[in-house]
């Protein structure tokens, strides 16, 4: 109601005109005659102020984890580049022209900063494209869809293809039905993402759109369709990869927005039949060169030593990346700027990776743990944000160590209780720290990603609403505390998160 107003139809509400009813003298006796109605409230519980008492982080750090979650709360450099990002540069699909302007803009912007290095690491990529597409439902009415291609779908360059639809809820399900039930058809896959529900979270629900245009084409399906993985209940679609197989036809895959995929079901469920227009411009182009970008601050003592620190430069392209993952590269970059205006620079260096095709293929996450295979034996630590811009919670932490991970989380646990008091101390353990990270995470490279509240996030994920106005600028500042406050720590406590 706040963002968008009044939805009578053909009109939007202005709220300035809409008189506050508390004011009104009804309200007033109303809320009067509560108060008396309930007794004396409890005294409202208060969080213990955090207990640093055995604690060896606690004294050589509360200090300069003060200083930098104060710096840090005090400005926005990271939402007004994160601005920058977002509406001057826009959508960053992997091999787009956008996507090269931001690793140039983030290069140049770097070497402003005063980092010791900042610079692009090829990494070759592939190029989809989505070119112009419409979807349309022809049968029982009329009626364009909130849709789009998912990412690396095939097109329908011989024109679009038209045919009757038949739903399944997921990969089960299609499973269970005969080939003459298929065969011809567009198949409809109706799983519903539910917020806070794991059973039916992200994970489960993102087979669909990962196996379902497989699935449905050895059944002779001619294209696939899903209901958009996401917990809005709008009308707009999520894109995000598919897969194919090597041995099984291609087939187009689409998402659809929330109402348009109650509409369908609705009807499907009604037994009418539903013929839907499928017609897509994507297509895939010969690899391409782009960049990670990197940058520095060399170390102190140890510059041989690394923590690495980063999120995904590339995004989808419907809308401006900012949540995924603008919001990551600019919590790392400002974290590690941050330290520069602090002077805090660490015993050990302190490098900023934005990974290329995070999205579409990992090849910068690939071509990392390439280019600096030697040194991954080095890296004591790295951190990824990957989870959007709101409250920061902690960080997970995952290390690939039979006789390491428990004395590495105990620190790492140990480090995150300095941030109580901004609410990003809990420490979970298992994960890779992020998508980009897992390469580095297999061969031993303690991992760790930041957390935030995603209570909302997958209501924008991969959608035309991931827009900077999602975004928080004081939870951004928040987030770059926490990741400022880990990075120093690791880059600076006397024994290396990585001996054992
Ligand atoms: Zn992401």
């Amino acid at each position: 109601v706040l963002k968008d107003g009044g939805r009578i139809a053909g009109r939007r509400f202005d709220l300035s005109s809409v008189e506050p009813t508390l004011t009104s003298f009804p309200s007033l006796v109303l809320i009067f005659s509560c108060c008396l109605a309930q007794k004396t409230p409890e005294p409202r519980e208060v969080a213990p102020a955090p207990s640093f008492e055995g604690n060896p982080f606690a004294e050589e750090f509360a200090d300069p984890v003060s200083r930098i979650v104060g710096r840090a709360i005090l400005q926005n450099r990271a939402f007004e580049r994160l601005d920058h990002l977002c509406t001057k540069i826009g959508g960053r699909l992997t091999g787009s022209e956008n996507a090269e302007k931001a690793v140039d803009w983030c290069i140049a912007t770097m070497k402003a900063d005063g980092f010791d290095d900042a610079r692009g690491e090829k990494v070759i990529v592939p190029v989809w494209v989505r070119g112009e597409e419409v979807v349309s439902m022809t049968a029982p009415q009329s009626m364009k869809l909130a849709a789009c291609a998912l990412g690396g779908s095939i097109g329908t360059l011989e024109g679009p293809i038209e045919a009757a639809v038949v739903e399944v809820e997921d990969i089960a399900g299609i499973r269970k039905l005969a080939r003459d039930q298929v065969e011809g058809r567009i198949v409809y896959f109706n799983r519903r993402m539910q917020r806070d529900n794991p059973e039916f979270g992200y994970g489960v629900t993102v087979q669909n759109r990962s196996r379902g245009a497989i699935e449905a084409a050895m059944k002779g399906a001619v294209a696939c369709a899903i209901r958009a993985v996401g917990t809005d209940e709008m009308n707009y679609p999520h894109t995000g990869m598919m897969g194919y197989d090597r041995v099984v036809p291609r087939i187009p895959a689409v998402a659809i927005g929330s109402e348009h995929a109650d509409v369908l079901h609705s009807l499907l469920s009604q037994n009418v039949e539903v013929r839907l227009s499928v017609s897509l411009g994507a297509h895939t182009l010969p690899d391409a060169e782009s960049a990670n970008v990197v940058a520095e601050i060399k170390g102190r003592e140890k510059p041989e030593e690394i923590v690495a620190i980063g999120g995904h430069l590339d995004s989808w392209d419907l809308g401006q990346g900012a949540i995924d993952d603008g919001a990551g590269c600019v919590i790392a970059w400002e974290a590690a700027r941050l330290l520069l205006e602090l002077d805090l620079r660490p015993r050990r260096t302190v490098r900023v990776v934005l990974f290329m095709n995070e999205e579409s293929g990992l090849r910068g996450a690939a071509a990392y743990a390439e280019t600096h295979a030697e040194e991954l034996s080095r890296h004591v630590a790295a951190i990824e944000s990957d989870g959007g811009a709101d409250w920061p919670t902690g960080f997970s932490f995952g290390w690939n160590h039979t006789e390491g991970q428990a004395a590495g989380l105990v620190r790492v646990q140990q480090i995150g209780a300095l941030l109580q008091g901004i609410g990003a101390n809990r420490v979970r353990q298992g994960g890779s720290g992020g998508a980009d990270l897992s390469p580095i995470h297999d061969v031993g490279v303690p991992c760790l990603g930041l957390n935030q509240d995603s209570s909302y996030y997958f209501d924008y994920h991969h959608s035309p609403e991931d827009t900077i106005d999602k975004v928080d600028p004081h939870r951004l500042s928040l987030n770059v505390a926490a990741m400022a406050a880990m990075t120093y720590v690791l880059a600076e406590m006397e024994t290396a998160l990585n001996s054992h």
